[in-house]
């Protein structure tokens, strides 16, 4: 045993904490002493249990848990638990990956916080009129999630949301009506946080919340839901009210990487909020409202792009080194915006990544993919491999596979000529899933392309266990070997490696004579780039391919 082991061993056996551990299946393996302790259970009682039957809640939250956790990200929140005595427990709760990299299987790690001396914890915690969080736990939480965000590569979204014109209930009706319209509020944020976000009572009529976002989309849309529940009329002891809110928002590591500046400035955002007339939110800086503002329309725009399909699809050459013919082509998305002209992938994917209409818009490129490819050999072109990007929440999917095979089906294109490209950090997470999705695919004869290569940070000894049958070299490693002979070096490991474990290699990015004097030298066996051709629009990708140019390299 080793030093690091038996430090581990020795906090898990007396931190005052319960822990439990859990295998890749979330059954616990090992509680702590202070586990049994806190929720009565014996060891043997509770070991091969799964962890969430430990939870009473619904099936949202575990879904909530479950998905951070095969994210490979932190949870942190509160749950209701079930003691061994029947009784409920309501207890924040921390659940983390081992993410030692020598692990064969990942480790769960779920760690109760606060069980010792719950009773003082609450008064302190909780608010007494509206059973939100005190001030005081908020900065805690704050705190927390300014910790953990940055570890699965997060920001933090602060909103600060005041009550317009309350003093007119509470000095017209009363205090008694007030705080049952405080009341209300709470019950209305706690409707639209997840369990994992904070909503707290800062004083009076001003609230808070703390959450962990991917972008800030995410807090548009948790304020947009505020603003909209809040609007819906109240009836108390007689009395129909009606209310609406102020909000602020600032946005960690952006605008201030300490939370009390970032309370301040989420409180100026409302301020400012109220002062245009309220109902309405605010970001703290002028860069983050014009962001979400172009984010939103662009969301609107998008969604009507798909249903008036107005995307095109061109085609971007993948030439053997050896003979300089068209092998393969990637099909690439580009979007046709009536008002602006034709948008980029660059500009538009990543927003639609955030907001899921990307699995609509790639099952458009599927299907229009396969089906050019079909045609191009029904007019006696010669066969190539049409590799088709796909995003992650795409490949998630339940129904991925059906949707290859009707593509494949409806196009009459046979499955050798087709390519999906995926990226390394869709391999991270549920491996034996992804395994398995991956090896259903290989059975019906589709080629698999890992995407990007090197940029991710897949470990290089997980490669050899996905089925995938190619590894393109990231196009920014290309553009650099000119400047750095250690990139050089990069590149010919990637090819040694690749041919090593019996994957074809292709080099994105070449642009000129010297990448493919290069490349050809070290054997990489396709390459796609400028070099060659731009991504081309159907009929000039099929003069290409009817050898009406001529490559003279
Ligand atoms: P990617 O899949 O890595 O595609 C290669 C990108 O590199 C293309 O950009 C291509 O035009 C560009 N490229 C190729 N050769 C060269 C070169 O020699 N020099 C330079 N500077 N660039 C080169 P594009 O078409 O703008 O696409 C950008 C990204 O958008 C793609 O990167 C892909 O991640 C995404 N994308 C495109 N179409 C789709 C799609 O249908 N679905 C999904 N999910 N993503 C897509
Ligand atoms: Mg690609
Ligand atoms: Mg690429």
């Amino acid at each position: 045993m080793n030093n690091s082991h038996a430090t581990d061993t020795a906090i898990f056996a007396l931190s005052r904490d319960a822990i439990a551990i859990c295998d890749d299946k979330k059954n616990i393996v090992q509680v702590n002493p202070a586990f049994e302790h806190s929720l009565g259970y014996k060891s043997e009682d509770i070991v091969n249990q799964n962890l969430f039957g430990l939870l009473t809640d619904d099936s949202k939250i575990r879904q909530e848990i479950e998905q951070e956790l095969d994210d490979e990200r932190e949870w942190v929140g509160d749950v209701n638990l079930n003691c061994q005595n029947k009784e409920i427990k309501k207890m924040t709760v921390c659940s983390s990956h081992d993410l030692q990299e020598n692990t064969d299987k990942p480790k769960l790690f779920l760690i109760i916080l606060g069980l010792s001396n719950e009773r003082d914890k609450k008064e302190n915690y909780y608010d007494k009129l509206t059973g939100l969080a005190t001030p005081q736990l908020f900065i805690d939480r704050t705190e927390q999630a300014l910790i953990a965000a940055p570890r699965s590569n997060k920001s933090v979204a602060l909103l600060m949301v005041g009550l317009d014109r309350f003093v007119l209930i509470n000095d017209g009706l009363g205090y008694h009506i007030g705080d049952q319209v405080l009341k209300a509020v709470a019950d209305k944020l706690n409707q639209n946080i997840r369990r994992s976000d904070t909503a707290a009572r800062i004083e009076g009529d001003r609230f808070a919340l703390v959450m962990q976002i991917t972008s800030i989309e995410d807090s548009v849309f948790v304020a947009e839901k505020i603003l909209k529940s809040m609007c819906q009329t109240l009836e108390i002891e007689g009395n129909t009210l009606s209310l609406t809110a102020s909000i602020g928002i600032s946005i960690f590591p952006s605008d201030s990487s300490d939370q009390t500046s970032l309370i301040k400035h989420a409180e100026s955002a409302m301020r400012y909020t109220k002062k245009l007339g309220g109902n309405h939110y605010q970001f703290f800086s002028a860069e983050m409202n014009t962001k979400a503002k172009k984010r939103i329309e662009m969301e609107n725009k998008l969604r009507r792009a798909i249903k008036n399909n107005e995307f095109v699809v061109y085609y971007q050459p993948k030439v053997n080194l050896e003979n300089n013919a068209i092998v393969g082509a990637e099909a690439l998305v580009r979007w046709m915006d009536p008002d602006v002209g034709m948008v980029s992938p660059a500009e538009f994917i990543p927003i639609a990544e955030e907001t899921g209409l990307v699995n609509g818009i790639g099952a458009i490129v599927l299907k229009e993919a396969c089906r050019q490819n079909s045609e191009w050999q029904a007019k006696g072109l010669s066969g190539v491999k049409m590799s088709v990007n796909v995003a992650g929440s795409q490949f998630r999917e339940p129904e991925f596979i059906d949707k290859v095979k009707a593509a494949l089906t409806e196009s009459g294109l046979a499955a050798e000529y087709l390519d999906l490209e995926i990226t390394e950090t869709m391999l991270i997470g549920n491996m034996e899933q992804v395994i398995e999705k991956l090896t259903a695919i290989r059975e019906m004869g589709v080629h698999v392309s890992i995407d990007d290569f090197g940029t991710g940070y897949s470990s290089l000894s997980y490669l050899s266990r996905f089925p995938v049958t190619t590894l393109k070299i990231d196009q920014a490693f290309i553009r650099d070997m000119e400047n750095d002979t250690a990139t050089e070096e990069i590149v010919r490991a990637i090819i040694g490696l690749s041919h090593g474990l019996n994957l074809e290699v292709v080099a994105e990015g070449a642009e000129n004579i010297k990448h493919i004097n290069f490349l050809r030298e070290q054997g990489c066996d396709l390459v796609q780039g400028y070099f060659y051709s731009k991504p081309l629009p159907a009929e000039e990708f099929e003069k290409k391919l009817a050898g009406e140019y001529l490559y003279d390299s």
